[in-house]
């Protein structure tokens, strides 16, 4: 079973792949990157800056902020500035948003990327967490996608959402987390529905990523999955890449997602099988 929907699922990697990019598209975009100042977000805001673009960063730590936007200048990026602050509120998410109006009077990209810090363990029925998650995971995602819109519909640009297989599939020990990245793909494929009744032309595409070698992914999770992580290097790169081809969808690594994918429709209890014998479940402590 498994070797036919491998090559199904290449084929279709292949079918809708990276197509014809270059880095030339990027160069003088303006560029907005959350969740920058580390991981998969730090990686953009190079690619980013080699390809010339202008960026605008963000996550809370403003000290490793700094330290990624002198790393951008040096790499050649047309501009490179940060604002610091927590996604937990809606209010910043917008300024955010007011902060690119204000220095640039347009975005061309909007790459949404940050996630609040959550647990790789069983529920433990802490609501507030959820509430919080959802605040930082997806309603700030939501408030700065209505802000940025007049000005990417103007330059007729990109919405960029960092979602997770988690997001699609449901996996144990991330409840919370999961929860949120399914609300990102309800939300937003149905705004993609809303463009295309309304001739927006503002592209959506949404990046399925599986275990990437972050450093606070794999401290969360390497005890746990027996997978090896795939490069953030590479991954970063790719979700620049769909964004400016203006893909509906990323699938990276696609060599487990896009099958695990496919699985989900077609034999949903059998991959639930696959997902926990993938995990070191004994290494999880119980509540
Ligand atoms: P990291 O944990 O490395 O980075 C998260 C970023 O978000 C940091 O810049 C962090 O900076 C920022 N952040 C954290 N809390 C807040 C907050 N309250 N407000 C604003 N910013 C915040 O994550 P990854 O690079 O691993 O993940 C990036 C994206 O990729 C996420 O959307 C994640 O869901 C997705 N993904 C990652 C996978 C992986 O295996 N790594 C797998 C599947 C999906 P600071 O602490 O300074 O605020």
């Amino acid at each position: 079973v498994l070797i036919p929907l491998l090559g199904l699922g290449l084929a279709v990697y292949f079918y809708s792949g990276p197509g014809n990019f270059s880095e030339e598209m990027l160069r003088g975009k303006r560029v907005i990157v959350t969740g920058a100042s580390s991981g998969i977000g730090e990686q953009m805001a190079y690619h980013l800056a080699r390809m010339g673009a202008h960026v605008l960063l963000t996550a809370r730590t403003e000290a490793k902020l700094q330290k990624v936007v002198e790393k951008c200048l040096d790499l050649g990026a047309a501009s490179a500035r940060y604002v610091s602050g927590s996604m937990e509120s809606t209010a910043f998410a917008e300024e955010v948003v007011k902060e690119a109006e204000n220095i640039w009077g347009g975005l061309d990209m909007l790459i949404l990327n940050h996630i609040g810090r959550s647990f790789f363990d069983f529920f433990n029925g802490d609501v507030d967490h959820v509430r919080k998650l959802m605040e930082t995971n997806f309603l700030s995602y939501v408030a700065m996608t209505t802000s940025a819109l007049p000005m990417l519909k103007e330059s007729e640009g990109n919405i960029v959402v960092v979602s997770s297989v988690s997001g699609k599939v449901a996996s144990p020990f991330v409840a919370p987390y999961s929860a949120t990245k399914f609300a990102l793909e309800g939300f937003f494929s149905s705004l993609r529905h809303e463009f295309i009744i309304e001739k927006v032309n503002v592209s959506i595409t949404l990046c399925i990523l599986g275990y990437i070698n972050t450093e606070n992914a794999v401290q969360m999770v390497s005890h746990i999955i027996k997978e090896a992580p795939a490069p953030k290097e590479e991954c970063a790169l790719e979700i620049i890449r769909s964004g400016a081809l203006r893909q509906r969808e990323l699938h990276y690594p696609a060599s487990t997602v896009t099958p695990t994918l496919l699985l989900r429709d077609l034999a949903p209890e059998f991959l639930d099988g696959l997902i926990r014998n993938n995990m070191r479940v004994e290494n999880i402590k119980r509540p």
